[in-house]
């Protein structure tokens, strides 16, 4: 009678098992489970075999996905346990030292005007400034600047990639960053608020990214129409720890497109995530663009983890575990972060001789621009000052305002002053002592600071 071949059954170096536990759900006999304590050696819970029941029917084998998991072992057979670190060839030890390969501007031919809303306006700004990786997803207001990288960033050969969640998506740039490739994505505020953790991670590892945020109408899911209540997570609620970002506030569809190019060169100047925030109006805004007269093709930072032989020595991390170690980083970002001042930019309108000045941005600021007129029509001297970052907060601009200020008037689409806030905090830490009276025009809930309604309250406060 022929002997019958008894099957091999599995075997396990339990230091080769990253414990997905993909053999323990099909083992129909039970054989194979997790393991009471983590394996020191590699941080997981590995599986232990117990194989009286054991068929050698061989489905855990083929379920283990790691090369040197799970293996048939015929009965009598040694193994000989070899290095991990040597099973796939001995590792290149010498390691080349980086540079940095600069980005190329590259002349566009001359074009007329597109006439285009501001989410895609900002959508093409990310094109020609060298964005290829976009994560993403609709979210109205800002669904306008996806659905256009969905079109055409695979033509680009780019990616457009429709991420999970929000979360995702923030990591999903985190990588990409990190590899000193330009990435973006577009949301608004409920978005935004779910990404804020990944964004100190980026301040954290000093990854770059832009993140493009049409602000809408709060708290909660709110609505889906215009507000500016994401002021404060900007400037003062950037995720944990000592974090701070530039904050680009436009005011048209041109300046969607101009700050977006902008927003990449700043987030690769200083290593850091860099936002563009505009509220929900503005991002839907149809206007005049004019296209630069050049796009970028970006470089590869000396710094990036980049994948290739050169950049192998790189590492990108966000943890100091020793406490001396985070306090001399934290300085070290202090100073970035006073660096970065030199970035405060704003705009004034019809100020040489102003007494009334109104502060705004976003599209609030056109509303405040066209009162201007109009309170000049009626005689009163008022001008405007729109920061063009909110932070940092263009303060030494608005100290040369303030001698022949009579009056500060901030006009803003949020119920807490977040607008007047960061105007008084700014003149607070600049030291200037004595401030002319503030009021304000505020509508929020989706509804904007109307025009007519600047006009009122200027001509009240002026007794008029
Ligand atoms: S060989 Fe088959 S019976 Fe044996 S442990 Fe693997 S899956 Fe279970
Ligand atoms: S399938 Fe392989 S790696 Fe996964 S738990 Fe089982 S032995 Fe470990």
């Amino acid at each position: 009678m022929a002997q019958v071949k008894e099957r091999p059954k599995p075997f396990l170096v339990s230091d080769y098992c990253k414990g997905c536990g993909r053999c323990v759900s099909v083992c129909v006999k039970g054989c194979i489970a997790f393991a009471d304590e983590i394996n020191p050696t590699t941080g997981v819970v590995p599986i232990v075999l117990d194989l009286e029941k054991c068929t050698g029917c061989g489905l855990c084998i083929d379920a283990c996905p790691e090369p040197y998991g799970l293996r048939a072992l015929e009965a009598g057979e040694e193994f000989e346990l070899q290095d991990p670190a040597k099973l796939f060839g001995d590792k290149l030890r010498e390691v080349t030292k980086p540079v940095d390969i600069p980005a190329e501007k590259v002349a566009l031919p001359k074009t007329g005007p597109l006439v285009i809303k501001g989410n895609y306006a900002s959508a093409i700004g990310a094109i020609l400034a060298g964005c290829r990786h976009v994560f993403g997803y609709p979210i109205t207001p800002s669904t306008e600047g996806a659905e256009l990288m969905a079109k055409l960033q695979p033509k680009l050969g780019g990616v457009f990639l429709q991420a999970v969640s929000e979360v995702a998506t923030v990591n999903h740039m985190y990588g990409t960053g990190g590899a000193g490739l330009p990435t973006m994505t577009f949301t608004s505020s409920p978005g935004f608020s779910l990404m804020l953790e990944g964004v100190s991670y980026m301040i954290g590892a000093e990854v770059p990214g832009v993140f493009v945020n049409i602000m809408r109408g709060g708290p909660g899911l709110g609505n889906i129409a215009p507000e500016q209540a994401d002021v404060k997570l900007a400037c003062h609620g950037l995720g944990h720890g000592h974090t701070h970002a530039i904050t680009l506030m436009p005011s048209t569809p041109q300046e969607m497109l101009d700050l977006t190019i902008l927003a990449f060169e700043l987030t690769f100047k200083y290593r850091s995530p860099v936002l563009v925030m505009a509220d929900g109006y503005l991002g839907q805004m149809t206007g005049k663009v004019q296209l630069p007269d050049h796009m970028i093709k970006p470089g590869i930072p000396s710094w990036a983890v980049y994948g290739d032989r050169d950049h192998r020595g790189n590492l990108i991390s966000s943890i100091q575990l020793q406490e001396s170690d985070l306090e001399v980083f934290n300085r070290y970002l202090q100073t970035k972060y006073e660096s970065m001042k030199v970035e405060a930019r704003s705009e004034t309108f019809l100020t040489d001789d102003s007494e009334i000045l109104l502060v705004a941005c976003n599209t609030p600021a056109r509303a405040a621009k066209g009162a201007v007129q109009n309170l000049r029509d009626h005689g009163i001297k008022a001008g405007l000052f729109r920061p063009i970052t909110i932070w940092p907060f263009p303060v030494d601009q608005l100290k040369a305002l303030l001698p022949k200020t009579k009056r500060l008037v901030v006009v803003e689409a949020n119920a807490g002053g977040q607008i007047e806030n960061e105007l008084r905090l700014a003149l607070s830490l600049a030291g200037v002592e004595k401030l002319p009276p503030i009021t304000s025009v505020r509508r929020f809930g989706g509804l904007l600071p109307q025009q007519t309604e600047v006009v009122d309250h200027v001509m009240s406060i002026c007794g008029k």
